[in-house]
C-alpha cells in the first residue's frame, strides 16, 4: 500500500513515515517547501524506491478541488494527516485555527474528489480535543470533548490563553472531520480514524539545527533536563515511536474505522523524567537532577483511559525508563 503523510518533516511525522516504511508501505511525504524534504530524503535513503516527497505550499488553499492536497492524494491507499500548528505563540487565534481546520477539511475534500483508492484516513488530533479544566482530578475518555477551550476562544479571541487557542484548534479541526464524515460518509470509499495523543516525547529524527529550535513538546523535555530552573508541572505522555506505530495500526486494523482513540501511556511530573535517569547528571553536569523524589506521591490532575488503544490497536506502550534513557542518549549523541 501507499500512504500520504502530511507535515512529513515534523517531530511526530518523521517517525510516522519511518513506521510505515518499516512496515512495508510506500510513503509520499507532503512538506511546505522542497528544502524541507532534503533531510527526509537523506535519512530515508535506504528506502528511496519507496519514499517520495511532494510540495504542498499552503494547506489552507485548494486548486482544482477544494482541498490543497488534490495532487498529493492521487494513487494513495491511505492518508495520515499530521500537519497542524502546535505552538503557544499565536496572538490571533486564526493563526492556529485556520490551518488546523482548513488543513483537515481540505485533506478530506481532496480525498473525496480526487482520490479514488483511499481506504482509510488517520487524523492526528490530540488530548487537547478531549481534556477540560475540572476542579478535581479526572480520568478522561474518548467520550470527552474540550468545548471549554472553544467557548473561551470564541468569547475572548486574542485575549484567550495561548493554551486554549491551541486546544480550540485541535477540537474544532477534529469536530470538522467528524462532521465531514457525517455529511459525506455513505458516499465515501474510506473511513476515518482519529488518534488523540497527549504530550509526545522521545528521541528526535527530524531536522533540528539547535535545541532552541525544537518543536514544542521536545523543547519542554529538553528544558527540563538542561535548564537549572526547577520544572514543577507535568501532564500525560506517550513515546513518539508508539504514537507513530499507532498510525500504522490505525491504517491496518479494520476495527479502527470510525473510532476516536486516546493513545496515552500515563500521567507524569517533569521531575519523574529526571528521577528516571539518575546517571544522566553524573555523566554530564549540564543535565539537571531537580528535586529527586519530590513529586512521586503528588496526584496528577489529569489522566486518560487508554484501554481502547490496547483493545483495538493492540498497542504496547514503552515505559518512562526506556524513553528517558533514549532521550538522554539522543542529547549526548548530538552534543546537546
Ligand atoms: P511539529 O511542529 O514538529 O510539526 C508540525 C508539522 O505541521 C510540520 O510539518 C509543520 O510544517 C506542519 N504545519 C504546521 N503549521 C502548518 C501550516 N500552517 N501549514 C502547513 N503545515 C503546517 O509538531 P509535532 O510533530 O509535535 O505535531 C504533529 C501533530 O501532532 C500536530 O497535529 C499536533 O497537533 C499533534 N500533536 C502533537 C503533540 C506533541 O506533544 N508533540 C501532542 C498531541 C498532538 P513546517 O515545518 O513547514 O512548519
Amino acid at each position: 500500500g501507499k500512504v500520504l503523510v502530511s507535515g512529513a518533516n515534523g517531530f511526530l511525522a518523521v517517525w510516522v513515515v519511518r513506521a510505515f516504511l518499516e512496515n512495508g508501505y510506500s510513503v509520499r511525504g507532503a512538506v511546505r517547501s522542497a528544502d524541507k524534504g532534503v533531510h527526509l530524503s537523506k535519512i530515508f535513503n535506504e528506502y528511496r524506491e519507496k519514499f517520495e516527497v511532494v510540495e504542498v505550499p499552503d494547506i489552507t488553499k485548494g486548486r482544482r478541488c477544494e482541498g490543497a492536497f488534490d495532487e498529493a492524494v492521487k494513487g494513495v491507499d491511505a492518508i495520515a494527516h499530521t500537519a497542524s500548528p502546535y505552538h503557544f505563540k499565536a496572538d490571533d487565534p486564526a493563526e492556529l485555527l485556520e490551518p488546523a481546520i482548513k488543513g483537515t477539511v481540505g485533506m478530506l475534500e481532496s480525498a473525496r474528489k480526487c482520490g479514488t483508492a483511499v481506504k482509510r484516513i488517520v487524523i492526528t488530533s490530540s488530548t487537547a480535543a478531549v481534556v477540560h479544566d475540572e476542579p478535581t482530578p479526572q480520568t478522561f475518555t474518548e467520550a470527552d470533548w474540550d468545548d471549554q477551550a472553544v467557548e473561551n476562544v470564541q468569547r475572548d479571541g486574542r485575549n484567550a490563553s495561548n493554551v486554549h487557542k491551541y486546544r480550540a484548534s485541535k477540537t474544532l479541526a477534529e469536530r470538522a472531520a467528524w462532521d465531514f464524515m457525517k455529511t459525506h460518509g455513505s458516499s465515501l470509499g474510506w473511513d476515518l480514524t482519529v488518534l488523540n495523543p497527549p504530550l509526545i516525547l522521545g528521541p528526535i529524527l527530524h531536522e533540528v539545527p539547535s535545541p532552541s529550535l525544537l518543536n514544542t513538546s521536545a523543547l519542554q523535555m529538553y528544558n527540563t533536563y538542561a535548564t537549572p530552573d526547577f520544572v514543577s508541572g507535568g501532564g500525560c505522555w506517550v513515546d513518539v515511536r508508539d504514537i507513530a506505530l499507532a498510525h500504522v495500526l490505525a491504517v491496518k486494523k479494520e476495527a479502527a474505522g470510525g473510532e476516536r482513540i486516546i493513545i496515552s501511556r500515563e500521567a507524569f511530573w517533569w521531575q519523574d523524567w529526571l528521577d528516571a535517569t539518575p546517571e544522566a547528571a553524573k555523566s554530564n553536569p549540564k543535565y539537571q537532577k531537580g528535586k529527586p523524589g519530590s513529586q512521586k506521591d503528588v496526584i496528577p490532575p489529569v489522566s486518560y483511559d487508554a484501554s481502547k488503544s490496547v483493545r483495538i490497536l493492540g498497542i504496547k506502550y514503552r515505559d518512562m525508563e526506556e524513553t528517558a534513557r533514549d532521550v538522554v542518549r539522543d542529547y549526548e549523541e548530538r552534543g546537546w
